[in-house]
């Protein structure tokens, strides 16, 4: 539309450089040519989501809510958290909550494991881990485990989705702050492991590539850093790889605690759209704004941000529509991989 290019801005050419050097798995960002503005994707990770906080009518309602106003996501399922896998035998409620997991896709939103129980690892019956076995997250970061026992675990999960229509999309890692985590942690840390096993990766890319999950390729959600972020390639075979995608704004929706302390959808875009983190990323030519949240203070029905949410996406469709596309992880994932870069925003449409 515009034929004159725009005038390079230091703060622009800042935020393209930062872009550049933090996308490190592909081909560097680079502005569209042309003189057009680059898109940006908008997406967002919602963690511990589970029918116990807020029953299935209020996931349904989130649901709804996403697919009216055409916004994209991730929205976990942990199907052990209660300590028996409600894929068997499930409540009336926990029937009713897996029957709108299996509809989350269509509406625009992805479903990541964030392990069985978020808690201590699951007996699958064949081998029972004990009493005093490891927290799930922890055991990511262990190093002696195997790619065959981790791959033999996540496949446990995936067939306990795949009983109840299931199809998970990636992996989130359950943070624990407990004790035990934190003070193995410390050690891990002092042994210089401080990152997951890179057996995980390979385990997740195995399961790929027999198609256990629903796309080629795996998004998963490690850390998060509103500057240090980046997409990641950890393990690719061809058309499948696993991606830690890493979000680049934090929750001020309430957080795990619903607490209304921890509400601010200034945070991320004030009323006159004039500045918040979305609109930063967008003014420095971000490849993406990322934010992540928690059901607790989510949801539609106890959750104190709820309200804020929906705001905030209400100040995006007013300010930034023109500039911003709404992918699910795994989509943003799938169209990287495909193009080996960010190239594939500059088509300024995912149609
Ligand atoms: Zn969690
Ligand atoms: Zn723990």
């Amino acid at each position: 539309m515009n034929a004159s290019r725009p005038q390079l801005t230091r703060r622009r050419f800042l935020g393209m450089a930062s872009a550049a050097a933090l996308m490190a798995a592909g081909p560097a960002s680079r502005a569209p040519a042309g003189g057009g503005q680059r898109k940006i994707v908008l997406s967002f990770y919602c963690d511990d989501t589970s029918p116990y906080v807020a029953g299935a009518k209020a996931f349904e309602t989130f649901l709804d809510y996403c697919a009216e106003h055409e916004i994209a996501g991730e929205s976990s399922a942990i199907l052990g958290v209660s300590g028996h896998s409600m894929s068997r035998r499930p409540s009336e409620e926990e029937q009713a909550f897996l029957q709108q997991v299996a509809r989350a896709h269509e509406c625009g939103i992805d479903t990541h494991m964030e392990l069985m129980t978020h808690g201590r690892l699951f007996d699958f019956g064949a081998t029972d881990p004990g009493k005093d076995a490891a927290h799930e997250g922890l055991w990511l970061h262990e190093p002696e485990v195997t790619v065959e026992q981790y791959e033999r675990y996540f496949a446990g999960i995936i067939a306990e989705g795949e009983r109840v229509g299931v199809k998970f999309t990636g992996l989130t890692w359950p943070g624990c702050g407990c004790e035990v985590c934190t003070r193995r942690y410390a050690e891990l840390r002092a042994g210089g492991h401080n990152a997951p096993n890179p057996a995980v990766w390979q385990a997740l890319l195995s399961l790929a590539r027999q198609g256990r999950f629903r796309g080629h390729t795996v998004p998963c959600f490690f850390g998060s850093s509103e500057t240090e972020y980046g997409i990641h390639r950890k393990a690719a075979d061809g058309e499948y790889a696993v991606y830690d995608l890493m979000p680049n704004a934090k929750d001020c929706f309430g957080i795990w605690e619903n607490n209304p302390d921890r509400v601010d959808p200034d945070y991320y875009i004030t009323a006159n759209g004039e500045s918040g983190i979305v609109v930063r990323h967008v003014q420095a030519a971000a490849p993406y704004c990322i934010w992540y949240a928690h059901w607790q203070g989510l949801n539609p029905a106890t959750g104190v941000g709820w309200s804020a949410f929906t705001t905030v996406v209400e100040r995006i469709r007013r300010h930034l529509q023109d500039r911003v596309v709404w992918m699910r992880p795994s989509e943003i994932t799938e169209r990287y991989h495909a193009a080996g870069g960010w190239e594939f925003l500059e088509k300024g449409s995912r149609d």
